[in-house]
C-alpha cells in the first residue's frame, strides 16, 4: 500500500480508539506521566493550516484535545495572514495548545542564537493567537537536536529525553508509521506513555488517496486560493483564464 493510502479521519478514530481500548487517555505535554497508560497528540502543521483546522474540530468531536505546532517561516502557508491568524485563535479556541514548530535549520549559529530566535519566533506567535506558547517542536531537526536535554527559549520542546525517551515516540513522516502501528508499539505494549506525532495533511483525505495525489490536492486548493486572492487585487487579472478554462 503506497503512503498515507489508509489514512483518513475514520481510520484515525478506529487509531484513537484501539488505544482508548487498551486504556488510554489524553494527556498534554505538562501533565503526561511517563509509567501511565497516557497519550500525548501531537500535530507538526507542515503543509496546510486548512487540513490542522479540520483535524482540531474532528478531534473535539471525539473527545480530544492536541497540541498543534504552528511554523511561522514556511514557505506554503502564512500564519501572519488573516485567514491564517483565524485559524490559529480557533485552533485555540477549541481547547488545543498551539505551540511553536520551529524549522532550526534556517539559523546560523549555536545554542545561543537558536534560543534568540526560537524566543522571538514565540513572541511573534503569542502575538498572533493571544496566549502563551508554553512549547516547541522542531521542524525536521538534525540528530544532535533529537533528545537535546535543555529547554530551548526558555520552554519545553517536544523531543526533550522526557517526551522522546522516557516515554515512547510514534510518528506518520511521510505518511506512514515506518517503525510500526502505534497501537502495537512497545510503549504501548507495556502500558507506558506515547507520545503521538501526526500531521494533519495526511489524514484530512478520504482512504484510498496515496501521498502524492494528498499533495496535489492541496496544490489545486492553494492556486485557486491564490487566483482569487489575485483578481482581487488585479482588476485586469482574469482567473478563469489563469486556470486554463
Ligand atoms: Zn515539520
Amino acid at each position: 500500500m503506497s503512503a498515507a493510502t489508509g489514512f483518513s479521519p475514520e481510520s484515525y478514530a478506529a487509531l484513537i480508539d484501539s488505544l482508548r481500548a487498551r486504556g488510554y487517555e489524553g494527556r498534554d505535554f505538562f501533565t503526561v506521566r511517563p509509567e501511565a497508560r497516557h497519550l500525548v497528540l501531537r500535530h507538526d502543521i507542515d503543509v496546510s493550516l486548512d487540513a490542522a483546522l479540520a483535524m482540531a474540530e474532528f478531534e473535539v468531536k471525539l473527545g480530544l484535545r492536541a497540541t498543534y505546532f504552528v511554523l511561522l517561516r514556511c514557505e506554503l502557508y502564512n500564519p501572519f495572514a488573516e485567514a491564517g491568524r483565524k485559524v490559529l485563535r480557533h485552533l485555540g479556541a477549541l481547547g488545543h495548545e498551539v505551540g511553536l514548530h520551529f524549522d532550526a535549520a534556517l539559523v546560523d549559529g549555536g545554542m545561543e542564537a537558536l534560543d534568540q530566535a526560537a524566543a522571538e519566533e514565540c513572541a511573534m506567535l503569542e502575538g498572533l493567537i493571544d496566549r502563551p506558547v508554553r512549547i516547541i517542536s522542531f521542524h525536521r531537526p538534525a540528530q544532535a537536536l533529537l533528545g537535546l536535554a535543555r529547554p530551548l527559549a526558555g520552554r519545553a520542546h517536544a523531543y526533550e529525553p522526557r517526551f522522546f525517551k522516557a516515554i515512547g515516540y510514534c510518528s506518520d513522516s511521510r505518511g506512514a508509521f515506518h517503525h510500526g502501528d502505534p497501537s502495537s508499539h512497545p510503549a504501548v505494549m507495556a502500558g507506558t506513555a506515547l507520545q503521538l506525532l501526526t500531521h494533519p495533511i495526511w489524514w484530512m483525505a478520504e482512504a484510498g488517496i496515496d501521498a502524492t495525489d494528498r499533495l496535489e490536492r492541496y496544490v489545486t486548493g492553494r492556486s485557486a486560493a491564490m487566483r482569487r486572492a489575485l483578481a482581487t487585487m488585479i482588476e485586469s487579472y482574469d482567473p478563469q483564464r489563469g486556470a486554463g478554462e
